[in-house]
Order: structure tokens, then C-alpha cells, then sequence
């Protein structure tokens, strides 16, 4: 049966076309993709041709599916389980994992060359994953077995969105009980920090963005106000030189920024040193929440089947491969929280 994935084949040029799919290697497994979000490093993929991954390049990062088979030497999942692919995994021997720091590995273990273009030139999966695909080879530590009865479609925001915006809480900030949120950038990451705060027992939540829908959305998702005001931790998911600054100028004293939002190629930001002294304040970079999909998945799975955070009302909208370019535009106007491709 002839697999398809959505290919970014030169700068610009992006096409959903016939693929294909080796058999997984030891340690590696093979996934049906069932849903995959569209998320925003998927756009900065695309405008920054390539963001550092060789062309051509699969995109997608947010995926889950069904293990269908298994390479040797795998013996965290079977086939036929219900998996969340993770794109930030630990390589167990780099220096920071070595001094016990896997959140922080710079080289999570790829399964390379195992997906191909019809012609055989091989892929690049986005972040090791390429889940805008009917099918995909990840190595098995980036598969994270979450319990069936968990929507599929709901899943696999676990995989970026959930994990960056909830474990930036969590792991990056480490937000006390009865602290004072801000959060700058509504979008589905931001509406996931609102959702962690919540859990962290921050005393107050204020959503700030320049669109007035995404308030009302953080409303819904736990804010407790919409208008600047001082707080302990502020999280910038923008990443702008605009929100940074915005971000400077809310921290408390002793308080935490949090720099979440990639940041287009040469963005600058002036930082007033003598307020920064003044203030104590720490500027924190979370690198996707400094998640570990195979510590992290299983317990927002958990939150997820008990309520504690809701997935169902990040799924705007849900269509097939073919409609990748709508789902673009719709999360470059901010008419969606997230679209869910089913391939
Ligand atoms: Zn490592
Ligand atoms: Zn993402």
C-alpha cells in the first residue's frame, strides 16, 4: 500500500506525495499515524527553510498512532498499542545526560533513513518524528505508550503543545503553589500553560495577548484575568522582541521569565540591566517544557482521562492529510486553537 507524507522539498515548495517506508531496524518501530496537530514549529519549518534539518524534509512533530511493528531489542511497546510519539527523547550518554540532566540531551537518538521519497532520496522527519505521514519509524524510546481509551485525536497534543506548555510549568519554572502567573501568547502552547499553572496552584493566571478571541479562549481554559499586572513567573510563548519586553516589565522582584516561543532568525530584545538587578530576576529558556516524553506522557495522559486538563477543547477542527495548507493558514490567522490532521 503506497504511503503519503506532507514533503517540504525545496524552500517553499510543499506538497503532500506518495512516500515511502522502510521496516523498523533494532530498536526502532514502525507507526501507523492516526493524528497529528499542526503546530507552530511546523510553520517556522517551513519559513525558515528547513530550520537546520536537511531537505527534502517530513513534516509534523505532534503525532500518535498504533504501533504496528517492532524492530529487535524492543521492549517498552508491542504492536497494537496506542502511542504518543515523543520528539524530545534522551541519548542517555551526552555530557548532559551524563551529569543527570537528560531533560536537557542536545541529541535525542533518530531513527536516520528509514523514510524516503518515491525516487528513494531519503527524508528528514521534523524533530525525528515526520507525523504529517500516513506512516512513520521512530526509535522505541521515542514511543510512549498512553492508555487506548484516551481519543487519538486528543493524544497527540500530548506529544508538543501539552508537554511544552504544561511542563514549562512543572519542570522549566518549577511554579510554586500561590504564585502569580502571566502568560503572554494565547495560542493552543499558551492555553497549555494556562492549564499547568492551574495545576502548579498559581493564585493567579493573567492571559495576555493582542487578539481579543484567544482571551476569551484562556478564560475558558482557567485565566483569571486578561490585563497586564505584576507576576512571579511570566512566560513569553511568543517570543518576540515585543512580548519580551513585555515580559520584563511584569516580573515581580524575584521574579521568572520564561522563554518559550521560537524566535524568528536575528530577533533581538533590549533588556534594561539595571532593572533586571534590581528586580533578582531569572530569564529561563524552556526548550519545549524540558519535557521527557517517557516520564512526562503517562501523567498528562492521566490529567487528560481525569479531567484535570482538557484536551477536547484545544481540537478546533479536525480533516484529512490533504487539507495541511488550510490547517497553516487557519493557525497563522488564529481562527483555530489546533486542527488535528487524521491521515
Ligand atoms: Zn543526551
Ligand atoms: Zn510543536
Amino acid at each position: 500500500m503506497a504511503e503519503h507524507g506532507v514533503v517540504l522539498g525545496s524552500p517553499g515548495a510543499i506538497a503532500l506525495e506518495e512516500i515511502a517506508v522502510d521496516e523498523p531496524q533494532a530498536g526502532e518501530v514502525l507507526v501507523r499515524i492516526e493524528a497529528t496537530g499542526v503546530c507552530h514549529s511546523d510553520l517556522h519549518v517551513i519559513e525558515e527553510d528547513g530550520w537546520g534539518h536537511r531537505l527534502p524534509v517530513l513534516l509534523g512533530h505532534e503525532g500518535a498512532g498504533t504501533v504496528e511493528a517492532i524492530g529487535d531489542d524492543v521492549e517498552n511497546v508491542a504492536p497494537g498499542d496506542r502511542i504518543v510519539i515523543g520528539w524530545k527523547t534522551a541519548c542517555g550518554a551526552c555530557a548532559m545526560c551524563a551529569r543527570g540532566e537528560p531533560r536537557q540531551c542536545k541529541r535525542p537518538p533518530t531513527a536516520a533513513g528509514r523514510l524516503h521519497r518515491a525516487d528513494g532520496e531519503d527524508l528528514t522527519p521534523v524533530l525525528r518524528s515526520g507525523t504529517f505521514a500516513t506512516r512513520t519509524v521512530v526509535p522505541a524510546v521515542a514511543a510512549v505508550k498512553v492508555p487506548a481509551e484516551l481519543p487519538v485525536d486528543h493524544a497527540c497534543l500530548i506529544g508538543c503543545a501539552v508537554a511544552t506548555g504544561v511542563m514549562s510549568v512543572l519542570e522549566t519554572a518549577k511554579v510554586w503553589p500561590g504564585a502569580r502567573v502571566a502568560v503572554i501568547g494565547c495560542g493552543a502552547v499558551g492555553l497549555c500553560v494556562i492549564q499547568g499553572a492551574k495545576i502548579a496552584g498559581a493564585s493567579e493566571i493573567r492571559a495576555l495577548d493582542t487578539d481579543p478571541r484567544k482571551l476569551e479562549q484562556a478564560t475558558r481554559f482557567g485565566a483569571t484575568h486578561t490585563e497586564p499586572g505584576p507576576a512571579d513567573f511570566v512566560f513569553d510563548v511568543v517570543g518576540r522582541r515585543q512580548t519580551f519586553t513585555q515580559a520584563l516589565g511584569l516580573i515581580a522582584t524575584g521574579g521568572t521569565i520564561v522563554l518559550i516561543g521560537l524566535s524568528p532568525a536575528g530577533e533581538k530584545a533590549e533588556i534594561d540591566l539595571p532593572a533586571l538587578f534590581a528586580r533578582r530576576a531569572r530569564v529561563l529558556v524552556s526548550h519545549g517544557g524540558d519535557h521527557l516524553p517517557h516520564e512526562d506522557f503517562p501523567r498528562l495522559a492521566a490529567w487528560a482521562l481525569d479531567g484535570t486538563i482538557d484536551l477536547a477543547g484545544m481540537v478546533t477542527r479536525t480533516a484529512g492529510l490533504d487539507a495541511w495548507d488550510e490547517a497553516l493558514d487557519a493557525m497563522k490567522d488564529g481562527t483555530v486553537i489546533r486542527t488535528v490532521l487524521r491521515p
